[in-house]
């Protein structure tokens, strides 16, 4: 079965669009991840460069404030009243500043705090050591109070000292827990990716936060922990140098450093402004960022499967629609609604297929239709009509294998392809007995006979249209009154088509142009061995002075209608002759006949025509002659017996024509008023002068003289003939054996002259 190609351009386009939708969404999605890394990295470095800086800017305020609580609790306790303890200005301190630990030493070693006063030497030592060492800066240090009191706080401590007038040293000591500065919000974005602490000049790590301890370790020395973890390397060597230095003089950097592993560490470090020796350093390497960079390629990833999805999803849905809206077209484009079956379109595709398909094997095109359809449609219905026509389909379905199709083109017009092999004519009988066996099932009981054009595929056909073409041509040289309904495809019935239309491309000049002329053959009396009257026949007589006979152009003229044309043309010519030859005064005593067609005697006015036309020539009516075959009564039988009454009231004689020929019905005589039967010549042929023929005729001669009517025997041909029907009591011929039709010139010669 062939698709549609448009279905198929249609679905490789949207394939082709989602794939290429798909695939710039991939190059885009690598071409991201990519770089995702490096900007985040950027991003990061320059993040935490602002942050530093912001973080420097808090913890720089939180300094100059010690520096300041300091200096003010300084002043307080040298300047106490004598009645006021060093412990009570030291507790009033504590409770205007929570969070900060105020302590008191003098020479002696006694420690005031705001709520006692203790004596240890120790301390007052390791304060006295240490500041002359320069651990301190000028007011601050840093130290880890684990070193102090076993614990993990660290703690800044500020100090001021007081030098007596004896020489010796007194200090305040103000600390304030440095642990809370990393839980400032300031440092909150920060230490997200980033690890903190502060460190000395010297890079020991005066305080660190925990993220610093849980990624780089534990360590007392900054650079330690950077060389523990860096590649050792030049590089890095001169990055530790240069950050020496620097932190020597004083100077704020970044630098990224690469560490052992495929990762990269970025370094960035602030002096705390309100100290001299204090520096912020906060890092990270960019192994943090790989779950935020995972996290993005997550995302990515989800939002590259739902693209997919959304697109498969389009796609299906178009493609689901695209095929029922195929099937439709399809459906519309191949089915005929009437019989369920299909139609020329799917013919017209398929068919050319098959035969391609199969070379070697023969076939041949049925073109058909149902003969007499319009009279089943109006004697049955259209409803049984239809059935009829569904029948057809299904039948053909049944009998027929499956490389055979049959389709309906419109009404009762068919068309099949079927397998040209011996069982074809048998096949054929099969399928019409069992199209008219089911027509009678369901009631239509007028028999289905089929006019079949058949057409035989040559091996070089190719045009699907032209051997459709050539059936076609068969089925139309048939005219339905043949016993075998079925004409197979030949040159000459080709050229009896181009005929055809040849005749009808001039008969109207012709008829204009007095082309037709009447010719009269004699009626003659056995008996009396004279003439009795004359049949005026048609001829065509071309321009050139070639001659066309009925035979050719009077099937035409009846098919095409313009018989009726003709016929009354005829009549008036006919009638125009009578009265020359009354006018003459040689003739009065012969009547002669004039052959109408069905097709002009149902016409309502036809009686009324004759009638007018007989009066306006002022011919004697009682020798005019109507000749009618008997095939006219087949159809619409009760109007056509209303006409020949209507004729006869206008006193025209009437003869039935080639009776014998076909349908012959006696019964027709009781109903219609005839005064002439006429035999028809293959009644009494040569061929076939058997004995029952014979005395067929003879019972018939014998019943319409009973009834009141002359029989006129056509085709005689011989002196056998004549005796026979001599014999037989026939006395009225029309034969060649008397004469045969010629011009009237001629006739008035031979028969009238005479008669003047
Ligand atoms: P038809 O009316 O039966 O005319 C008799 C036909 O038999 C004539 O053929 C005539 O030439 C032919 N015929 C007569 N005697 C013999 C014979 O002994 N042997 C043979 N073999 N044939 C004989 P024609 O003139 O060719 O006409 C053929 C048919 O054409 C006529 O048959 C008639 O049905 C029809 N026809 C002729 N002229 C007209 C016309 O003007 N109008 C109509 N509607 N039909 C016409
Ligand atoms: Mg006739
Ligand atoms: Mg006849």
């Amino acid at each position: 079965m062939r698709t549609f190609a448009g279905r198929k351009s249609l679905m490789s386009r949207i394939v082709k669009a989602s794939l290429a939708i798909f695939t710039i969404f991939c190059i885009f999605m690598l071409f991201h991840l990519y770089d995702v890394r490096t900007i985040f990295f950027e991003n990061a470095k320059s993040s935490l460069e602002r942050h530093l800086n912001s973080a420097e800017a808090t913890l720089n305020k939180d300094m100059l404030r010690m520096k300041v609580v300091s200096a003010e609790c300084n002043e307080k306790v040298l300047n106490k009243k004598s009645n006021v303890s060093i412990n009570m200005v030291l507790e009033e301190e504590t409770k205007d500043n929570p969070g900060y630990n105020f302590y008191y030493l003098d020479n002696e070693g006694t420690i005031y705090t705001p709520t006692i006063t203790t004596v240890d030497s120790g301390l007052y030592q390791m304060v006295e050591e240490s500041y002359r060492y320069r651990y301190f800066t000028e007011y601050f240090c840093s130290y880890r109070v684990h070193e102090y009191t076993d614990s993990t706080e660290v703690r800044m401590l500020g100090v001021r000292r007081n030098v007596k007038e004896d020489k010796t040293n007194e200090y305040l000591l103000v600390d304030f827990p440095m642990q809370e500065v990393f839980e400032e919000e300031v440092f909150y974005e920060m230490t997200e990716i980033a690890s903190c602490c502060i460190i000395d000049k010297e890079g020991h790590i005066v305080v660190c936060d925990d993220a610093f301890v849980r990624n780089i370790g534990d360590y007392t020395s900054f650079f330690d922990a950077i060389e523990a973890h860096a590649d050792y390397s030049n590089e890095v060597k001169r990055k530790t140098t240069e950050m020496r230095k620097s932190l020597a003089s004083a100077q704020e950097e970044s630098f990224v450093l690469s560490l052992s592993g495929d990762s990269d560490c970025f370094v960035a470090y602030r002096q705390i402004r309100a100290t001299d020796d204090l520096y912020l350093v906060s890092c990270f390497d960019d192994e943090v960022l790989d779950s935020m960079v995972h996290s993005v390629m997550i995302r990515t990833f989800f939002g590259g499967m739902i693209l997919f999805a959304v697109i498969v999803f389009v796609f299906f849905g178009t493609w689901r629609r695209d095929v029922e809206i195929s099937s439709l077209v399809e459906k519309l484009a191949y089915e005929d609604n009437v019989t369920g079956g299909k139609n020329l379109n799917y013919f017209k595709d398929v068919a050319p297929e098959i035969i391609s398909e199969s070379r070697e094997h023969r076939f041949c095109i049925y073109r058909f239709d149902i003969l007499k359809f319009r009279y089943i449609n109006e004697a049955y219905g259209h409803i049984k009509a239809d059935r009829v026509l569904v029948a057809c389909i299904e039948e053909f379905n049944r009998i027929y294998g499956a490389k055979e199709i049959c389709v309906r083109i419109h009404s009762d017009q068919f068309l099949a392809l079927v397998s040209n092999d011996d069982t074809v004519d048998m096949r054929y009988h099969e399928y019409l007995k069992a199209v008219d066996s089911r027509a009678r099932d369901f009631g239509v009981k007028y028999p289905i006979r089929f006019r079949v054009g058949v057409y035989k595929l040559r091996k070089e056909d190719t045009d699907i249209d032209i051997m459709i073409d050539h059936a076609n041509v068969a089925r139309k040289s048939l005219s339905g009154e043949e016993k075998e309904l079925q004409a197979v495809y030949s040159d000459k019935i080709l050229l009896g088509m181009r005929k055809v239309n040849e005749i009808e491309s001039v008969m109207q000049q012709a008829l204009v142009q007095g082309e037709f002329i009447i010719y009269l053959q004699p009626k003659w009396s056995i008996s009396e061995n004279r003439i009795i009257g004359a049949e005026a026949l048609a001829r065509w007589k071309r321009k050139d002075g070639s001659m066309i006979f009925p035979s050719e152009f009077i099937p035409v003229f009846e098919k095409n209608g313009f018989i009726e044309k003709l016929d009354m043309y005829m009549f008036e010519k006919l009638c125009m002759q009578m009265r020359e030859f009354e006018r003459e005064g040689i003739y009065n005593s012969i009547r002669v006949s004039i052959n109408q067609s069905r097709i002009l005697i149902l016409n309502p006015d036809y009686a009324k025509n004759i009638e007018k036309m007989i009066q306006r020539y002022e011919v004697p009516v009682e020798n005019i002659e109507i000749e009618i075959t008997e095939t006219v009564f087949l159809d619409e039988k009760e109007q056509v017996i209303e006409i020949v009454n209507r004729l006869k009231e206008v006193g025209v004689h009437l003869a039935m024509d080639d009776f014998g020929s076909g349908y012959s019905s006696l019964n027709i005589l009781k109903d219609v008023p005839f005064d002439v039967l006429k035999i028809d010549r293959e009644f009494f042929s040569e061929t076939n002068t058997s004995l029952t023929s014979v005395l067929i005729l003879e019972k018939i001669i014998e019943m319409a003289r009973a009834m009141g009517i002359s029989v006129v025997c056509e085709g005689v041909e011989t002196a056998e003939q004549v005796d026979i029907l001599r014999d037989i009591g026939c006395d009225f011929v029309q034969g060649y054996f008397y004469g045969r039709p010629m011009p009237i010139e001629e006739f008035y010669e031979k028969y009238l002259r005479n008669e003047e």
